[in-house]
């Protein structure tokens, strides 16, 4: 192992989360770079959500906004698509540009009352473990000042309906990734009042082209069932969150903890990664690493279905644009 292999490892909420929820899965995606060809639409739906808010937010324009969720669509390959396969990929963006409308105009206040918007800004931090330090980056979503001067990071979601089941909300106080954003946040802006959790529900009505509703009449309707007094409370939620000095306490060591395990696993060039089948069905569905898994990829990479997946550099990628962005000082101890 090289002192450089060992100092560009870089750690983060998503891989501490993959690795106890399966440590084959943290293989295939975090030391391997494995991915699926396909992505899920949800992530991509999420992703163009993001993208309208980092501008909208930053500039005002909801012309530039939808343009740079449309750019998140475009970079999806769809030459596999059957036909069915490409109206459910139009029916995600008339949602999302639904979405996007209905929202902007119902948070059309926000761009006044808030101010010194930041918006997916990236950081690093170091950890000291004990046998070592290492590096924890993560992406802060937005942070806004309220009238008060008062900051809170604002996490943004898109959900369907059925996941906002009972308990959604309620769980969030302690919920891992926001507390690691309000964590981060306040080491680089803070201090921090707490955290806006801004949902976004995903309506599951679809374009009817039996009809022949156009896109943009399909948009229209989105936008309409965001903005109608009688569905508009169930599609826009904001929820404000107060986190604890204990729940923060509680996170960093048991952040340390894992942490310390997935160094040191690494380190030991550790041969097993066990496999937590338990995990195999996800909310949203089958793991994007069950093919793999049947075909005894965890143990043999030569077993990856290559129509299936490939490697990725996005890892490599990101740890770039948080240099390259990003000035040094945006890394604290
Ligand atoms: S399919 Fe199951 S066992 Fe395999 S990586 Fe996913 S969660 Fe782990």
């Amino acid at each position: 192992m090289t002192k450089e292999s060992l100092t560009s490892w870089r750690y983060s909420w998503s891989q501490l989360q993959g690795f106890r929820q399966c440590q084959a899965y943290y293989r295939h995606k975090w030391l391997r770079f494995i991915e699926k060809k396909q992505r899920k639409t949800a992530l991509v739906m999420g992703s163009a959500v993001h993208a309208f808010l980092e501008v909208w937010h930053k500039t005002g324009s909801r012309t530039g906004g939808l343009k740079a969720a449309l750019a998140v669509f475009k970079e999806v390959d769809t030459s596999s698509y059957d036909q069915k396969g490409m109206q459910d990929f139009e029916v995600s963006i008339g949602i999302v540009e639904g979405m996007c409308e209905g929202y902007r105009q119902i948070h059309a206040r926000d761009l006044k009352e808030y101010k010194e918007v930041m918006t997916e800004l990236p950081v690093a931090t170091t950890w000291d473990l004990g046998h070592r330090k290492v590096v924890y980056r993560g992406k802060i979503d937005m942070v806004w000042t309220d009238r008060d001067g008062l900051k809170w990071v604002v996490e943004t979601k898109t959900a369907s309906k059925q996941a906002i089941t009972q308990g959604y909300f309620e769980r969030l106080g302690y919920e891992g990734q926001v507390v690691s954003e309000f964590w981060l946040a306040n080491k680089f802006c803070g201090p921090i009042e707490g955290v806006i959790y801004n949902v976004l529900v995903k309506p599951s009505i679809r374009r009817k082209y039996a009809k022949n509703e156009t896109q943009a009449q399909f948009v229209q309707r989105v936008r309409d069932l965001y903005l109608s007094s009688e569905t508009m409370e169930d599609y826009v939620i904001r929820h404000p969150i107060l986190l604890s000095k204990t729940t923060v306490q509680e996170w960093e060591d048991e952040t340390r903890d894992t942490l310390k395990q997935m160094d040191l696993k690494r380190m030991n060039k550790d041969k097993l990664w066990a496999k937590n089948t338990g995990q195999c069905l996800q909310k949203w569905g089958l793991c994007e690493f069950a093919d793999a898994c049947a075909k005894g990829a965890n143990t043999d990479p030569s077993k990856y279905n290559t129509i299936l997946y490939q490697r990725t550099s996005r890892d490599q990628d990101e740890l770039d644009k948080i240099r390259m962005t990003k000035p040094w000082e945006m890394v604290k101890s």
